[in-house]
C-alpha cells in the first residue's frame, strides 16, 4: 500500500492559488486590505510586547552564533524590540492613529489640492527589509478641509507596519476617503524595495509605482492634471 505523505506546503497550497509558498518564493502575495491581524493582537501591552521580541530576537542572534556577551551586540535584542513596538511597526497599533481634524473650506477652493513627495520608510512584510519611497496623495475638497501635515501623518502611519505596496496605497486612501467624506481621492506611491535591490533579483534600479484613482479622479484628464502637478 502506498501511502501519500501530505507535506506542509501541499496543505498550504489550497490557499495560494494552488501553488505551494516554495514556487512562490519571492513573487509578494496581497491578501486583502485589512493589514492581517490576529484578534487577541491588543491584549497584550506595548512594553509586555517588547519584553517578549527581546528574549526571542536575543534567540534568533544566539542560533546565528553571535555572541551576545560582546559589548557591541549585547544591547541589540531590546533595541531591535523597543524599535519595532514604537517605531518602525506602531502603525499596527490603532492607538497610533493620527487624529485628524477637519476644517470648513472657508476659501472655497474647489481644485485638486495635492501633497507630493512624502518620504516614507517601511517594511516588506514578506521579507521583513526596508521599502523607502514617495507617495502623492491628492484630494478635492467636498467641503471639508484637513491640515495639511495630517496628510502625511496618514501616509506615515500606514507605513509603519508590514506592508505590501498595493495594500499601502489602497489603505491611504480609504482612509482619505473615510475622513474627507469623499471619493474625490488619488495616492500614488513611488518605492523601492530593499527585498529586490539588495537580496534575491539584486536590481537597484527599478522601482513600483502603484495607484489609486477614486471618483474625479478616475478620468484621464484629471489624472493628466495630476501626473502634470507632480511634474512641476
Ligand atoms: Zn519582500
Amino acid at each position: 500500500m502506498i501511502t501519500k505523505v501530505i507535506t506542509k506546503q501541499q496543505k498550504e497550497s489550497k490557499n495560494l492559488n494552488g501553488f505551494t509558498s516554495e514556487e512562490i518564493g519571492d513573487d509578494h502575495l496581497f491578501t486583502g486590505l485589512e493589514t492581517p491581524m490576529k484578534p487577541d493582537a491588543f491584549k497584550v501591552s506595548d512594553i509586555e510586547k517588547k519584553e517578549k521580541i527581546a528574549i526571542l530576537f536575543e534567540e534568533i542572534m544566539n542560533v546565528m552564533g553571535l555572541d551576545l556577551n560582546d559589548d557591541s551586540l549585547k544591547g541589540t535584542p531590546e533595541r531591535v524590540a523597543k524599535m519595532y513596538i514604537d517605531e518602525i511597526f506602531s502603525g499596527l497599533n490603532p492607538a497610533n492613529k493620527p487624529k485628524v481634524a477637519l476644517f470648513d473650506n472657508k476659501y472655497q477652493y474647489n481644485q485638486m489640492l495635492v501633497e507630493k513627495n512624502i518620504t516614507f520608510y517601511s517594511n516588506c512584510e514578506h521579507h521583513f527589509v526596508p521599502i523607502i519611497g514617495k507617495a502623492h496623495v491628492a484630494y478635492i475638497s467636498s467641503g471639508k478641509v484637513i491640515g495639511l501635515s495630517k496628510l502625511n501623518r496618514i501616509v506615515q502611519y500606514y507605513a509603519k507596519r508590514p506592508q505590501v505596496q498595493e495594500r499601502l496605497t489602497n489603505q491611504i486612501a480609504e482612509e482619505l476617503k473615510n475622513i474627507l467624506e469623499t471619493e474625490d481621492v488619488a495616492v500614488i506611491i513611488d518605492a523601492k524595495h530593499l527585498c529586490v535591490s539588495s537580496r534575491g533579483v539584486k536590481d537597484d534600479t527599478s522601482s513600483t509605482v502603484t495607484s489609486y484613482f477614486g471618483g474625479k479622479f478616475n478620468n484621464q484628464a484629471k489624472i493628466a492634471e495630476l501626473q502634470n502637478t507632480l511634474n512641476y
